[in-house]
């Protein structure tokens, strides 16, 4: 158990470190926790995804959906949050921290997290608190070097080398890594069987996007609320310049800076623009690795892209599905919890205790 170059590679503070010993301990002691579940299911990452999402439907939390709650504006929506612990029925693997399971995670991959999302950077560890699900997806996927890419050469680069697969989806034309689109030809499959279609939402940037893309979609929520917050006062002309002027990963910082202040930057500014659109270059849509639905609003949709392996990751994000690659059992292994938000059932990083 590496525990002391862990600890010193996650720069703990101390209260956290004590926390995180105490956890290893009882692991030991117990000879059974996440660690060595995790350990179990990183290597068998590349069995059957037939056989680990099999189960999917029938071990899924019922109260966690909701009758079909309509294609509602997602931003716009009212928000009924309720935080639940997993629940972990005999034989399942336990429930893992979020950065425990990430480390783990990341080094089965040859990867480290202090060079993927430094700790100590506030965007690439707000970042990985909204976003960071993705890093947890089947060996059988490649995921982002880093948090945050910050070029599209950068982007490109990712992107040839993860191999992606096009399709024509429902009269539009999108490209996923090819797990992810595997899966989600089965998902279609097995909703045609059941009467019901799903189809990407918003034309082909339902899926892959390149980096300029996700600038653009950032801008449009950006200025927009650069002008709305100048226009009642809360920023002067000289701010709004500042910011607009900023290099992309400064810009950011400062709007997550402004938004601790209640300046929120989502369409609606009455919440993180995090919640509306991903920061520059962090998007798991430069991944393929996701997919926006159009029938997110339909709960068997979304129990049938859970039994493919197509979770939702980033809380909020109502019509947003992350590729995953795994059984919904296992998720709580992976240092992820759920959450339900109008209805809708999120996996997002446990982090609430670390
Ligand atoms: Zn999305």
């Amino acid at each position: 158990m590496p525990s002391k170059n862990l600890r010193t590679s996650l720069r703990l503070p101390l209260p956290l470190k004590a926390r995180a010993l105490l956890f290893f301990s009882a692991c030991a002691l117990a000879a059974c926790g996440a660690w060595a579940r995790v350990g179990q299911v990183q290597s068998d990452a590349n069995s059957t995804r037939e056989r680990r999402v099999g189960t999917s439907v029938s071990n899924r939390n019922e109260n966690a959906v909701g009758a079909n709650s309509g294609a509602a504006n997602p931003e716009t929506m009212g928000r009924g949050v309720t935080e639940t612990n997993s629940p972990m029925a005999f034989g399942q693997p336990r429930a893992a921290l979020f950065f425990t399971a990430l480390e783990q995670a990341m080094r089965s991959r040859g990867m480290r997290v202090e060079d993927a999302c430094p700790r100590e950077d506030a965007v690439a560890s707000r970042i990985l608190r909204e976003y960071g699900a993705i890093f947890m997806a089947t060996q059988s996927v490649r995921v982002p070097p880093v948090c945050m890419f910050t070029s599209e050469v950068e982007v490109a680069r990712f992107q040839t080398d993860a191999q992606p697969v096009s399709a024509i989806v429902g009269g539009t034309r999108i490209e996923l890594q090819r797990a992810a689109m595997d899966a989600l030809v089965a998902a279609r499959e097995d909703a045609a069987r059941q009467g019901l279609t799903i189809t990407p939402r918003g034309g082909s940037e339902a899926a892959r996007r390149s980096f300029q893309d996700t600038v653009r979609l950032w801008n449009s929520r950006f200025f927009p609320a650069l002008e709305y917050w100048r226009g009642r006062g809360r920023l002067s002309a000289e701010e709004v310049n500042h910011l607009r002027a900023l290099p992309i990963h400064d810009q950011v910082a400062g709007v997550l800076r402004l938004e601790d202040r209640g300046i929120f930057f989502s369409r609606d500014f009455s919440k993180s623009i995090l919640y509306s659109v991903a920061a520059p270059g962090a998007s798991q849509h430069i991944s393929m690795l996701a997919l926006d639905v159009a029938e997110f609003g339909n709960a068997r949709v979304r129990r049938i892209l859970a039994a493919h392996g197509w979770f939702q990751t980033v809380k909020s994000d109502m019509p947003h599905f992350t590729f995953l690659g795994l059984n919904e059992s296992e998720l709580p292994s992976r240092g992820l919890r759920q959450v339900t938000v109008d209805g809708q059932l999120f996996w997002i990083p446990n982090v609430a205790n670390e």
